[in-house]
């Protein structure tokens, strides 16, 4: 079936006549009324290369501990204090996020304090504790490295290193992670935008490590009513534009515990590729992030409805 307009010869406006109602363009030259073709824009090949999915079309996996982190694997779920306090407050952490499902154990033992005046980690004897809540457990661990005097002690302890949101563009520690081949979990800047994050990966990836595993964890905007504001849409984003796992951390996102049930279930829903959730067992006595902790019965609460609506879940629990 023909889809050309129906116009008799004599309501047919003249050749002239078709000219002047023709935009500038489709006017000049020969067979005046034809459409003028649309110009694409050719896609400019991406500044992070080894990032794109233009160039690598498959989604990938990092292995980080034994357990996996992208593709088809399940969800991740990363719990643990924001800092490690004591080595019965880290072991009773790792029973608990264990016993409620999740897959690996974090916990802080450098802290980048925005006050200098704040508790800035209890350093390498918490790494040690962290290290035997896994020997007790069998989760993985993660922890932030800080600075490059201590990538060598955390890349020969844990399973995956995080690079926390105010290091993400510390380009002599993402050179120095790469060296490692370790996996890195590798968080989004407050300010960063999405091409600056990419660009961060794009450091240890093109310095020859291919284990990264990239973190929402909230952005600076005008709100003040949440701690950061979740980006929702630049994972959903990303996941499109490379093919590294995408995982989110409603806490530093949304820094209020009441909302981080609500913010891992629009995490999963976006496609996110796993979940960094603060867990303490006390949060009012907590040292650092309290207000953002998760108690570990709510924790456990949450894993069980996500489980009941995310087949992805139980590829892991
Ligand atoms: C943390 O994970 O405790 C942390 C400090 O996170 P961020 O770097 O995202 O602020
Ligand atoms: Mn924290």
């Amino acid at each position: 079936m023909s889809t050309r307009p129906m116009i008799s010869r004599s309501d047919r406006p003249s050749a002239s006549r078709r000219a002047q109602l023709a935009p500038r363009s489709i006017a000049a030259g020969r067979g005046a009324a034809r459409v003028a073709p649309i110009s694409v824009p050719v896609t400019p090949a991406p500044p992070f290369r080894l990032a794109s999915r233009q160039f690598h079309p498959e989604s990938t996996v990092v292995r980080a501990g034994g357990v996996s982190i992208g593709g088809s694997a399940g969800l991740v779920v990363i719990a643990g204090p924001c800092s490690i306090e004591s080595r019965r407050q880290i072991l009773e952490s790792a029973r608990r996020v264990k016993a409620a499902g999740a897959n690996m154990l974090r916990g802080g033992a450098y802290k980048p304090r925005t006050s200098p005046y704040d508790f800035q980690g209890l350093g390498a004897k918490a790494l040690g504790w962290l290290v035997e809540a896994r020997e007790e457990t069998g989760l993985p661990i993660v922890t932030e490295v800080l600075s490059q005097e201590n990538v060598e002690l955390v890349a020969e302890h844990v399973d995956l290193i995080q690079v926390g949101a105010r290091n993400m563009q510390n380009t002599a520690l993402l050179r120095k992670l790469a060296r490692t081949k370790k996996p890195v979990l590798l968080k989004r800047g407050p300010s960063a935008t999405i091409a600056e994050w990419l660009l961060a990966a794009e450091y240890l990836l093109a310095g020859g490590n291919p284990n990264v595993v990239l973190c929402e964890r909230g952005i600076r905007t005008f709100e003040t009513a949440t701690r950061n504001t979740l980006d929702l849409a630049g994972v959903a984003l990303v996941k499109q534009l490379s093919h590294l796992p995408v995982i989110v951390d409603p806490s530093h996102a949304t820094g209020l515990s009441a909302l981080v049930p609500a913010a891992s279930r629009a995490a999963v829903a976006v496609g996110a590729d796993g979940l960094l959730i603060e867990v303490h067992p006390r949060p009012a006595e907590a040292w650092s992030d309290g207000a953002q902790s998760l108690d570990p019965a709510v924790f456990a609460a949450l894993l069980e409805d996500l489980r009941a609506w995310s087949p992805r879940l139980n590829g892991h629990a």
